[in-house]
């Protein structure tokens, strides 16, 4: 796919709030400094696309972008489990949950991991959750270009080997780096394979 236009509509908390095109659309998520902001621009081919709802407190909020005017990318906020009173039953933020469970065009979730680290349990809790409401995601590592191709090849697969333990077959993923360009054509081919009206 090529990127002819990337422009951000809206930023807000509230799904019910998010645009109303009915268009295919494609959410990234991921623990804070996972590469996100990096990752979204690099495959969007923009310099500070991501940055561009920069207005403090933009982290906590939904933020929409229109791409090539046919579908939209969401760019969440890094999740964190919410704090529940008297409960230590683990859930994630509400207005991350509502918008997955309520976002009716969303084609797929796009979840990040830090290639260089191994699983992490809210990594894995959130794709449990995703997994639990048949919410369709594929996994991202990001930050490829920090490890040797050996490295990256047993890292892959070891964090193949735990999801495995639990799941019965994979998700799609993708090995990527931002600053080498890596991944780029691989997630976009992903987009426009998945993204048929
Ligand atoms: P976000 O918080 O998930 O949006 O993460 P950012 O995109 O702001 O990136 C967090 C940090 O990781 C920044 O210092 C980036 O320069 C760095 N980073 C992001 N992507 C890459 C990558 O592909 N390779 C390397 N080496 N660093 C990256």
């Amino acid at each position: 796919m090529k990127i002819k236009s990337a422009e951000f509509v809206m930023s807000n908390s509230d799904v019910a709030k998010c645009p109303k095109q009915p268009l295919p659309e494609y959410a990234f998520i991921g623990r804070s400094n996972v590469g996100k902001s990096s990752l979204i621009n690099m495959l969007t081919d923009r310099k500070s696309l991501a940055k561009t709802s920069g207005r403090p407190g933009k982290t906590q909020l939904i933020n929409h972008f229109i791409i090539n005017d046919n579908w939209f990318l969401v760019d969440l906020p890094g999740y964190g489990y919410a704090r529940v009173s008297k409960s230590t039953k683990k859930t994630f933020q509400k207005f991350i949950t509502n918008y997955f469970e309520q976002r009716q065009q969303l084609v797929s979730a796009f979840v990040l991991i830090d290639i260089r680290h191994k699983p992490q349990p809210i990594d894995l809790d959130f794709m449990q959750y995703l997994g639990e409401r048949e919410i369709p995601f594929s996994i991202i590592f990001t930050k490829a270009d920090k490890l040797k191709p050996k490295a990256i090849e047993r890292h892959v697969e070891d964090y193949c080997n735990r999801l495995l333990q639990f799941w019965e077959e994979l998700p799609p993923y993708f090995v990527t780096s931002s600053s080498k360009k890596i991944g780029q054509d691989e997630v976009l081919g992903f987009i426009s394979d998945t993204n048929e009206e």
